[in-house]
């Protein structure tokens, strides 16, 4: 164990190696729509099969893709912490299908704060399923040291569901559409989930925060970092370009997630005085 605490706060750019295309750039338009206007409540009144639309093709393209490097690092260090929280805006599944040595992130050290793109919940009342991401086959045996995939590479699988049919789902409780169980754009965040960060937060500072792979474009993905961060601690943004909370970072690295990542795990753990032999 390494006794030292740890905040990870991640967005999409951890994800773009893995094929899954981040919301800024030209990546990220759709039919030539802007996700900045495609994930929000009004799209979704104005046109709800646009918006399911948008959402199947996603969901089938996170089916297919797989971690990379940069998602097996932070279970690594996830692994190897004494106190350890993943909070990522990412609504995909690949946090937890990455895997180190063997294991996975357990899911208490996770906070999917913008929800989880699996989910399928009624606009109007409680009612919510999931619909899971299955694995594609043969993925059980990808290992970090044998199956790290290359960046930028999706393993091109067929999908392994046909769940996805054309009609707009509607709710058996209420009869109201159903929606995709996401934090749209100017939508509250879920107060369990905050409080989840909060105690965390409140439990102690931390020695090292890394921020990874996000515009930092939300005041609280910005707040909670620079909160965490112990006077004496590390605050690392993991990101090729500037963001909003550069100006409160320690240190800066401007490379890619899936390069960068690893190597600062590796660093971290081996300053913190981490053997292989104490496992
Ligand atoms: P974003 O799309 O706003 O920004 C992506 C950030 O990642 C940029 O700052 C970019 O410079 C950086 N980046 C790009 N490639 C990178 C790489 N290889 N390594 C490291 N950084 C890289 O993403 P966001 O800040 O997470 O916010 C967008 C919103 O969209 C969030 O609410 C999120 O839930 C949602 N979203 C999720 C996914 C996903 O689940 N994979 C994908 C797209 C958008
Ligand atoms: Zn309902």
């Amino acid at each position: 164990m390494c006794a030292m605490r740890f905040l990870v706060i991640t967005g999409a750019g951890v994800s773009a190696e893995s094929g899954i295309p981040t919301f800024r750039g030209k990546d990220g338009y759709w039919r030539n729509l802007d996700p900045a206007k495609l994930a929000t409540p009004e799209a979704f009144v104005n046109n709800p099969k646009l918006v399911w639309e948008w959402y199947r093709e996603r969901r089938q393209r996170i089916r297919t893709a797989q971690p990379n490097p940069a998602h097996a690092a932070i279970v690594k260090l996830a692994a190897y912490a004494d106190a350890f929280l993943l909070v990522t805006q990412n609504v995909d599944d690949l946090h937890l299908r990455a895997e180190s040595e063997g294991q996975r992130l357990s899911r208490r050290k996770i906070v999917q704060i913008h929800g989880d793109i699996f989910e399928t919940r009624c606009s109007r009342c409680e009612f919510a399923f999931s619909t899971g991401s299955p694995e594609p086959p043969g993925s059980g045996v990808v290992g970090v040291d044998n199956g790290r995939l290359r960046a930028g590479v999706a393993r091109s699988i067929a999908p392994t569901s046909t769940e996805e049919d054309e009609a707009i789902p509607q709710c058996p409780e209420c009869g109201e559409l159903m929606r995709p169980g996401v934090v749209w754009f100017g939508e509250q965040l879920e107060l369990q989930k905050i409080e989840r960060v909060e105690n965390y937060l409140a439990q102690a500072s931390c020695d090292v925060v890394i921020v990874a792979g996000t515009t930092a474009a939300f005041g609280y993905i910005i707040d909670w970092a620079v909160r965490a961060r112990d006077p004496d601690g590390r605050l690392i943004e993991v990101n090729p370009d500037p963001t909003p909370l550069s100006p409160f970072a320690t240190h800066l690295i401007r490379e890619p997630a899936g390069v960068a990542l690893p190597r600062l795990v590796d660093e971290l753990l081996v300053s913190a005085g981490w053997r292989r032999t104490m496992r």
